[in-house]
C-alpha cells in the first residue's frame, strides 16, 4: 500500500508531467542540437563531477555506510568521465547520414539514413552504482542530442539529493532534470510519456516499468539483473580462476548486477577453488567489519534478505563458509563478510534469486557440455565468465549460450568497455547503451528516400501492363529467376 495518499500523489504526478511538458517544450523549439552543442553539454557533465567528485564520493560512502572512495572513483567516477570522452570522440561520426543502396524501382532517387535526437529520456537509477547509472545514460543521451530527466534511487538518498544540486546547477531544467523520491515518485515518473525510458534495477521492478510504458508505447532499455554464472574448465588453473573472481566479487561486496553469481567448477576442485578463494579474499581483506576498503550492505532490510538466503540455505543442507579472517562480530553493523556455499540444490534461494550480496555458491559439473545444458536450463544471465586457454572451447561456450555479455578468464570488465554495447537479453533485459549502439538507441534511425526531377513513377503507373512497367517487370524477373 502507497505511504502517500491520493492528494499527495496527484501533487507529484502533476509536477512530474509540468517538468517533462516544459523539457519537452524547449526540445521541440530547438530539436537538432549540433554536435557543438552535445559536446558542450557533455563539457559540462565532465566539469560537474570534478567539481563534485569530493562530495559525490563522500554521499555514497554515507549511503552505503561505508563504501570506500577509491571504489567510487574507480568504479562509478572514472567510467562515467571515460563514457562522457568516448562520445565526445565519436559523436560527430555517428551522427553523420549514412548512404543506402537504392532498389530500381526508384531510379534517379537517393537514400539515407539520419540518426534523429528522440527528445526526452527517462533513466531511472537503482541504489548500487547510484552515480554511474544515473550519469552514463545521461551521457548517452546527450551525445544523441537528447535532453532528459532522471529519477534516482530512494536507497542512495544522500547522492540523489547532491545529483539534484549538481545537474541544476550546472544545467537549465530545460535540459536535465533530477527528481528523488520513493516508490509512489518511481511508479508516477514511469507512467510519463517520455521518447525512451532506461530503467535499470531488478528483472521484477522491469517487469512493472514494462507495463507502464506499454500505455505510452514508450520504448525501454531495461537493464535488469540475473544470476551470471562463472564455469572454470579443469585444465585452468584454480588458484588464478579463483583470485581472479575474488577481485570482481568484493567490489561493492557482491552488490553488482554483473558479480559472479555462482560459480561451476569442475567435481575434483571444488575443494581447492574454495581454499584457493579464501586465500584471495583475504588477502585483499584482512578484515572486513572495521576495514574501510570493504562495502557495507545498503541498507539492514537487504542484509537480513541476504542472512535469510543464508540461513535457507543451511536448512536444506548447503555447507556454508564464512569469511571471517579478523574473527570480528559484526554485530549491529551493516557489513556482512563473504560465505561459500557448497552442496547447493535448486530448491535453495541462493539458487534461486539473484544474490546480489558477498554469497558465493559452488556448482559442480563433469563435462562441459554439462556445464553449458545447466546455464541453458535457467534464464539467460546478464553476463558469463568462462575460464580456460583454450580459445576452441571459449567458442564453443560463445555460441552455445546466451547472455548480456562475456568475459573470458575474467569477471566483469566488459562493462567498462565503452566501444561496445552493453545490455542483458531476455530476462536480464533488453536494448543497449555504451558506444555506438548508445548513440543508436537513443536516436531515430530516420530512413529518407529523396526524389530528384525526373520521375519514374509516372512511366510505370496504372494503367498497368504499358510498355514501361512490362519491360521493368520482366527484367525484375529475370533478375529473380533463381534463388
Ligand atoms: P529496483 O528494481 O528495486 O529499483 C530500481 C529503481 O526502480 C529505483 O529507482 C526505484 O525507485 C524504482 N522503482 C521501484 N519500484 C518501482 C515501481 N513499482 N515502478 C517504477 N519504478 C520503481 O532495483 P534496486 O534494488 O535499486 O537495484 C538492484 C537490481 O538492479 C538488481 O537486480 C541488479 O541486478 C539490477 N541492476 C542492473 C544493472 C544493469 O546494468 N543491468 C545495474 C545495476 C543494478
Amino acid at each position: 500500500m502507497s505511504a502517500l495518499n491520493t492528494i499527495e500523489i496527484n501533487h507529484i504526478e502533476n509536477e512530474l508531467r509540468a517538468s517533462l511538458t516544459k523539457i519537452r517544450a524547449a526540445y521541440k523549439r530547438h530539436p537538432a542540437p549540433s554536435a557543438k552543442e552535445r559536446i558542450d553539454r557533455l563539457d559540462r557533465l565532465h566539469t560537474a563531477i570534478l567539481e563534485y567528485k569530493d562530495r559525490l564520493i563522500e554521499a555514497v560512502d554515507q549511503d552505503f555506510n561505508g563504501r570506500a572512495g577509491a571504489e567510487t572513483l574507480m568504479i562509478e567516477l572514472l567510467p562515467v568521465l571515460e563514457g562522457i570522452q568516448y562520445n565526445k570522440k565519436h559523436l560527430r561520426k555517428w551522427m553523420k547520414q549514412s548512404t543506402r543502396h537504392t532498389p530500381l524501382m526508384l531510379f534517379g532517387a537517393k537514400t539515407k539514413v539520419h540518426y534523429q535526437p528522440l527528445g526526452v529520456i527517462g533513466i531511472v537509477v537503482p541504489w548500487n552504482f547510484p552515480v554511474f547509472l544515473g550519469l552514463s545514460p545521461l551521457a548517452g543521451a546527450f551525445a544523441a542530442g537528447n535532453r532528459a530527466m532522471m529519477k534516482t534511487s530512494e536507497f542512495a538518498p544522500k547522492t540523489g539529493e547532491l545529483l539534484k544540486e549538481m545537474i541544476s546547477k550546472h544545467f537549465s531544467d530545460e535540459e536535465a532534470i533530477v527528481v528523488n523520491g520513493g516508490v509512489e515518485v518511481a511508479t508516477e515518473f514511469t507512467k510519463l510519456p517520455f521518447d525512451h525510458l532506461v530503467f535499470t534495477g531488478s528483472t521484477q521492478v522491469g517487469r512493472i516499468v514494462m507495463h507502464a510504458a506499454a500505455d505510452n508505447l514508450t520504448p525501454v532499455t531495461l537493464e535488469l539483473g540475473g544470476k551470471s554464472p562463472a564455469i572454470i574448465h579443469e585444465s585452468f588453473p584454480i588458484e588464478e580462476a579463483a583470485k581472479r573472481i575474488a577481485f570482481g566479487k568484493g567490489l561493492n561486496a557482491g552488490q553488482v548486477c554483473v558479480s559472479p553469481d555462482y560459480i561451476m567448477v569442475p567435481h575434483a576442485k571444488v575443494n581447492a577453488f574454495v581454499d584457493a578463494f579464501i586465500n584471495s579474499f583475504t588477502k585483499h581483506y584482512p578484515s572486513l567489519e572495521r576495514n574501510p576498503d570493504y562495502t557495507s550492505i545498503i541498507t539492514e532490510r537487504q542484509r537480513e534478505r541476504l542472512l535469510d538466503n543464508i540461513q535457507d540455505a543451511q536448512e536444506k543442507g548447503a555447507k556454508v563458509v564464512t569469511i571471517n579472517p579478523a574473527n570480528e562480530t559484526f554485530a549491529g553493523s551493516r557489513k556482512l563478510p563473504m560465505h561459500i556455499v557448497t552442496n547447493v540444490a535448486g530448491n535453495m534461494r541462493v539458487m534461486k534469486e539473484e544474490i546480489f550480496g558477498p554469497i558465493l555458491p559452488i556448482v559442480p559439473y563433469d563435462t562441459l557440455d554439462e556445464a553449458i545444458a545447466y546455464v541453458n536450463d535457467r534464464d539467460r544471465p546478464l553476463a558469463l565468465y568462462y575460464f580456460d586457454w583454450d580459445k576452441g572451447r571459449a567458442e564453443k561456450i560463445l555460441e552455445e549460450t546466451h547472455s548480456g555479455g562475456v568475459c573470458i578468464n575474467e569477471v566483469m570488465t566488459h562493462t567498462m568497455v565503452d566501444d561496445m554495447p552493453f545490455g542483458g537479453v531476455g530476462p536480464s533485459g533488453m536494448g543497449h547503451y555504451h558506444g555506438k549502439e548508445g548513440f543508436l538507441n537513443f536516436s531515430k534511425a530516420k530512413g529518407v528516400v529523396r526524389k530528384g526531377r525526373f520521375d519514374g513513377n509516372s512511366l510505370i503507373s496504372a494503367p498497368w501492363g504499358n510498355k514501361y512497367y512490362n519491360l521493368f517487370i520482366n527484367f525484375q524477373l529475370r533478375r529473380f529467376k533463381k534463388a
